[in-house]
């Protein structure tokens, strides 16, 4: 059920004497670390909540609420990801009072907190349980950067998740659904090659904040963060995929504006409280280290793009510059990856084939392979074993163009294809030296 914000605006104010708030549904996801539920209420409703041991309950006191549906039949609830909530149940403790019990599995840290209207959500009440666990059993393996002839890490962020849709098709298709599809394919392709592993940042149906993604991408000292999406745009004629880094001059174009008006905003929805305060200090911070990555950013974002090319008309040939919040990861060089548009009913129908996104997923390893195969970082295998690359021309392409986005030199380039000039034909398969 969606308010109108005047509506919801006096119900708000009404209720600092008198909460009169309706559950019209009820949520559940699980992640890695914790499980959260997910109340959604017609309004802001005063609560209060405790927990109980023997057995571990949780327990929501909503104050003069109505129970707008029942939670056991009418909502909901996922039980293959209910993570530790094992049952809810309801009940009126007097006749101002609804009361809501989840009953665990097992004892568990809770953090809960109230979130404003935003999209197609009202105001939301959040539950997140955290098991309680040995602490160190939950330290994690790191990739080790010191090994000799280590991989490549590359950090596969799939977009959206749990309460965060992304952007839907016309058919229903959710962007969450097909860029995690697409990220597991990447991951596969990416394995399988020599000198590479990836890493899944989100393998699931649940809600990251975008700090923590990148956080998390540092934390399995990766050489490169990949954020893959797949938005909605209004116009359902727009199609194709493009490539985005980090700008900190704005956006490169109003597409790239839009674009990423809406995916900073992933955070509202997705469930998390913004604490910003400390952004000044962490802006001039990210300001220091980010140039070397930066550069690494756009070099990866350039072979991606000529990879992506050969499969799929890109929308733009060129780099997108827009201030995405989960591409401002200071050490990690990072792009965001637009798969496709969701909003265009060819491109929606093709981001859920398979067949169509392990080709996706194999352009995009391509292009990252070619970037290290350029760029080896010390130390690394591709480093001691890269071999020259090969790039098919396509339609649109120039010979410096194709110069400047390997990094060698027009002369080189000429001399290791043997070309008397610099017409290059359309589907001729040029060698890149790399050393
Ligand atoms: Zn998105």
């Amino acid at each position: 059920m969606a308010l109108r914000p005047g509506i919801a605006l006096i119900l708000a104010l009404f209720s600092i004497t008198a909460s009169a708030a309706e559950i019209n549904g009820f949520r559940v996801w699980t992640d890695p670390e914790k499980t959260r539920a997910v109340l959604d209420l017609s309004t802001r409703a005063d609560y209060k909540l405790f927990t109980l041991d023997h057995p571990h309950r949780v327990v929501i006191d909503l104050n003069s609420s109505k129970l707008q549906a029942r939670l056991h039949n009418d909502l909901e609830f996922d039980h293959d990801h209910s993570g530790v909530i094992e049952t809810v149940r309801h009940g009126f403790p007097d006749k101002n009072t609804l009361r809501v019990v989840l009953d665990l599995s097992g004892g568990s840290n809770v953090k809960s907190f109230m979130l404003e209207p935003t999209g197609s959500y009202g105001f939301r009440l959040v539950i997140d349980l955290y098991p309680e666990k040995d602490s160190k059993a939950a330290v994690k393996q790191l990739s080790d950067r010191q090994r000799p002839n280590r991989d490549i890490v590359v950090a596969i962020d799939a977009g959206h998740g749990g309460e965060d849709p992304g952007a839907i098709g016309r058919k229903r298709t959710r962007e969450k659904d097909v860029v995690l599809a697409i990220a597991k394919e990447l991951k596969k392709s990416i394995d399988a090659r020599p000198g590479m592993m990836a890493v899944l940042i989100r393998s699931g149906d649940y809600y990251i904040p975008l700090r923590d993604r990148f956080e998390q991408a540092r934390k399995h000292q990766a050489d490169l963060f990949v954020s893959l999406h797949a938005d909605a745009f209004k116009n359902s004629k727009v199609s194709g995929s493009s490539v985005f880094i980090l700008s900190r001059r704005g956006a490169s174009s109003e597409f790239a504006r839009r674009i990423a008006a809406t995916e900073n905003n992933s955070d509202l929805v997705g469930g998390v409280t913004l604490n910003d305060k400390d952004d000044m200090l962490a802006s001039v911070l990210l300001d220091l280290s980010q140039s070397a990555a930066m550069e690494a950013s756009n070099g990866v974002a350039r072979t991606v793009i000529a990879s992506m090319r050969q499969v799929s008309n890109t929308h733009k040939s060129h780099v997108e510059h827009a201030n995405f919040m989960v591409l401002k990861s200071p050490d990690v060089p990072s792009i965001l990856v637009e798969t496709g548009f969701i909003s265009n009913p060819g491109e929606e129908q093709r981001l859920q084939d398979p067949t169509w996104q392990k080709k996706m997923a194999r352009a995009i390893t391509d292009g990252i392979q070619d970037y290290f195969y350029l760029s080896p970082p010390q130390g690394t295998w591709i480093a001691a074993n890269r071999k020259p690359l090969h790039y098919r021309v396509v339609r649109g392409d120039t010979l410096g163009e194709i110069a400047s986005r390997y990094r060698v030199s027009l002369y080189r380039l000429r001399l290791a294809n043997n070309l008397k000039s610099d017409n290059i034909r359309i589907g001729a398969q040029l060698l890149i030296p790399t050393t």
